[in-house]
């Protein structure tokens, strides 16, 4: 049994997760300023001892070293809030969707489109995060002149995150058949696919996963996603590849739980 918590930029999910079931759950708004405090408190009040915690910052060495929506967890030692194994959020959730489909999918490459744009990566049954910040999918520079929140020039999210775009408001009107909407999505798609290709083409995923709030609209941006994709990919033909949208608002926390329990990091 571990217990798994997902900080998210609007809310923080506790799970207590034992042989495929959640015994106990704690939902919490994120208030920067209070998140050590949240994270303590369940911590506390699920008395358990294997405790891992995803959250939206790039870890090196124990030390956060930029949480863009949590300020509050910028610069802090991890092990100082207590006795976790902390990871990128995009990492727990690309285990707790591998997971959930059997661990039989591998390698699973997961897309979370949210106010950025992150990714995570399952290769031969352990999740893959390099020296502590690969993935970064978000931040690979690719044609667009705005400056995003990791100081830089051209990255990626800048160009696909909600952060950035209004895709909520689209996804509304999309499901009203606003011509413009889907054309919005349609162009959406083809945006992504050519900072996913690359992913693609270096990682040759068995299947890849698209998950975060912007992944509501899959229906509107998956066709004209693959049809780029394509055009983009050489060796590799979309029809190879499994695409599927999340199977839970929990796999986050899931993930977490597990990765922890088994010692995966
Ligand atoms: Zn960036």
């Amino acid at each position: 049994m571990a217990l798994g918590i997902d900080v998210g930029g609007t809310k923080i999910l506790g799970i207590k997760y034992i042989d495929g079931k959640i015994l106990r759950e704690w939902n919490f708004k994120t208030v920067d300023g209070e998140v050590k405090c949240i994270l303590q408190k369940i911590m506390k009040e699920s008395g358990e001892e294997v405790i891992g915690i995803g959250a939206p910052c790039y870890i090196r060495d124990g030390v956060c070293i930029k949480a863009p929506h949590i300020r509050e967890l910028t610069g802090k030692k991890l092990d100082e809030i207590g006795n976790a194994k902390f990871m990128n959020d995009c990492t727990a959730m690309a285990y707790g969707e591998y997971h959930l489909r059997g661990e039989k999918h591998d390698p699973l490459l997961l897309i979370a489109l949210g106010t950025g744009v992150g990714s995570g990566l399952i290769i031969q049954g352990k999740p893959y995060i390099g020296k502590g910040s690969a993935m970064e999918i978000g931040h690979i520079k690719i044609y667009s002149d705005r400056r995003c929140e990791c100081g830089k020039i051209g990255c990626f999210e800048t160009i696909t995150g909600g952060k950035y775009l209004n895709t909520e408001k689209m996804y509304m009107r999309v499901r009203e058949g606003d011509e413009k909407a889907l054309k919005f999505f349609e162009n959406y798609g083809k945006i992504l696919a050519r900072g996913i290709a690359p992913a693609i083409q270096l990682l040759d995923p068995e299947i890849v996963v698209i998950g975060g709030s912007i992944s509501q609209a899959y229906d509107y941006f998956m066709p004209p996603l693959i049809e780029e994709l394509e055009k983009l990919l050489s060796y590799i033909t979309p029809d190879d590849i499994i695409f599927e949208r999340a199977k839970s608002p929990k796999s986050g926390a899931i993930g977490a739980a597990l990765i922890a329990e088994r010692d995966l990091l």
